[in-house]
């Protein structure tokens, strides 16, 4: 784990944190869970940054992180989370309880789920590749239909075979 200097974000003193060669942990974590150590009368007001970005780091599933890297390994630029560059996806990692976006057995929830999009490939395009290498990436469950890549690494009772669902 790497943690950077803050940078202004909305008026928070925000600290960038490297998980992977590619992929920070803003990418997966609302803005409004990671800057509470900064908000006055919280209780992580007590805690270092470093404290709360270690706490933070252990609500996203390292599988995911793993599958995630191996795709941006494979298909280049990704999308994930964009608000640390004033974008507008918030809940494409983790997701807090209550924050309505989908359904509260989401595997977002657990941190086990992420939705993205790739600069140069097709969500069909990066589907099909799953399809045939889900194992080697450590995915369990994908989603179809959808102009995003939902990749779940959650258990499933039947491990011989990717799950493919619609959302
Ligand atoms: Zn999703």
């Amino acid at each position: 784990m790497e943690i950077f200097n803050s940078v202004q974000i909305q008026g928070y003193p925000i600290n960038r944190v490297k998980l992977t060669e590619n992929l920070y942990l803003d990418e997966y974590i609302p803005f409004q869970l990671y800057k509470r150590y900064v908000t006055v009368g919280d209780r992580f007001n007590l805690w270092s940054v470093n404290q709360y970005m270690e706490l933070l780091c252990r609500k996203i599933s390292p599988k995911l992180i793993e599958a995630d890297q191996k795709l941006r390994d494979r298909f280049g630029p990704v999308t994930i989370n964009t608000w640390w560059g004033g974008g507008d996806y918030d809940f494409r990692g983790f997701r807090t309880s209550g924050c309505g976006f989908g359904t509260e057995l989401s595997d977002h929830y657990q941190g086990r789920a992420s939705d993205k999009t790739f600069k140069k490939y097709s969500a069909e395009e990066v589907r099909e590749d799953i399809k045939k290498n889900w194992q080697e990436y450590g995915i369990s469950i994908i989603e179809e239909d959808v102009t995003w890549v939902h990749t779940s690494v959650a258990w499933v009772p039947d491990q011989k075979q990717l799950k493919i669902v619609k959302p």
